[in-house]
């Protein structure tokens, strides 16, 4: 991993879009006092997140932006873009050749960071360097107060440098996370408790409504009980109804089935004796119009037998007529 470019605009004494391109190697800036050199590494810290505005040279965070000269008007913004060479994989976190952090910063105090072109948080740029070497506190970075602090007994800041080179400044970083986070549940604890406590002394008057409603709920359930009883016996009886019913339906219905059959075998005798009668009505027809032709027949022969009768009785009276004729001139001759 090594630092491939710097550019910075709108940064301190750099208002235009300026471009450092590093190569492998050492490489030195010179130039006169006050001509921006260390404005160059206030850059590299600054993008890497540094919040210390003393660090930075500078009273207030404003102060990084250019503010202008008697012929340039002052900036609205500063921005600076760090690119680092990854090939390595140096910083494992990303997996690209290039890391490029940018940070932004308005005057209206609003700031944005970016790696590789996505918008972080400040964390996510801490949580890159860590233990790297590099960093806002990173060893790599010696400004010329640093170097004071080193020599000098102030052991804090020497044990910091120390620290992050050993590679623990991560270990460090979690430990004062979780003390925040710890801190946080205490103040939640704290609040709980209190709200613990309103709630004891809602407990009284809560205590009674609810035994009150206790007895509601088993008043309430007793009442249920007997209203479940009552509909029980209620269903009780009507399936005693139900099954008288239903027995004095059997029985009728076996008298209207057996009233049916009965019903059923004297219709079957009536159409017998209507056939019979229609029979016996054409039979006596029969022998009637046989009498009425018997009785022609016999008023017919009764008739002959009188016409007989005369021609009898004329042809006997003719015979004795005759017969005495005879006689009368057989005794004439004699
Ligand atoms: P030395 O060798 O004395 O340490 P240097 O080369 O490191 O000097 P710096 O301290 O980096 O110089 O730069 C100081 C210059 O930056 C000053 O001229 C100052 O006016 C200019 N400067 C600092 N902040 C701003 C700003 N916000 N706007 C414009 N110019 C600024």
């Amino acid at each position: 991993m090594f630092l491939k470019s710097l550019q910075m605009q709108g940064f301190k004494s750099f208002p235009e879009k300026t471009v450092l391109d590093f190569e492998k190697g050492i490489t030195g800036v010179v130039g006169p006092n006050g001509s921006g050199k260390s404005n160059i590494s206030d850059a590299v810290r600054w993008v890497l997140g540094e919040q210390s505005t003393k660090s930075l040279r500078g009273s207030k965070m404003e102060d990084v932006i250019f503010d202008g000269t008697k012929k340039r008007k002052a900036f609205g913004f500063a921005q600076v873009t760090l690119t680092l060479d990854n090939s390595d994989r140096a910083i494992e976190n990303v997996d690209s050749d290039e890391v490029s952090v940018t940070r932004r910063y308005f005057r209206s105090g609003e700031s944005e960071y970016r790696i590789n072109g996505d918008q972080v948080r400040l964390k996510d740029v801490h949580q890159l360097f860590m233990d790297t070497g590099l960093g806002r506190d990173g060893y790599s970075m010696v400004s010329q107060g640093r170097i004071a602090d080193l020599i000098s007994d102030r052991n804090s800041q020497c044990r910091e440098m120390l620290e992050e080179a050993a590679g623990i400044s991560a270990y460090r970083y979690r430990r004062s996370d979780a003390l925040k986070k710890l801190d946080k549940a205490e103040e939640n604890l704290l609040r709980l408790m209190d709200i613990l406590t309103e709630l004891e002394d809602r407990v009284g008057p809560l205590k009674t409504q609810s035994e009150k409603a206790q007895k509601f709920l088993s008043y309430s359930g007793e009442k249920k009980g007997l209203e479940i009883s009552l509909w029980l016996s209620a269903i009780e009886k009507l399936k005693d109804d139900l099954k008288r019913h239903r027995d004095k339906y059997l029985i009728s219905k076996d008298q209207y089935d057996s009233t049916q059959t009965e019903l059923d075998s004297l219709s079957l005798r009536i159409e017998a004796s209507i056939e019979l009668a229609q029979s016996l009505t054409a039979k006596i027809d029969e022998k009637r119009a046989g009498a009425a032709e018997t009785e022609a027949r016999s008023a017919e022969l009764s008739g002959q037998r009188a016409v007989l009768e005369n021609s009898l009785m004329h042809n006997a009276a003719t015979a004795e007529r005759l017969r005495n004729e005879i006689n009368s001139n057989k005794s004439g001759r004699a």
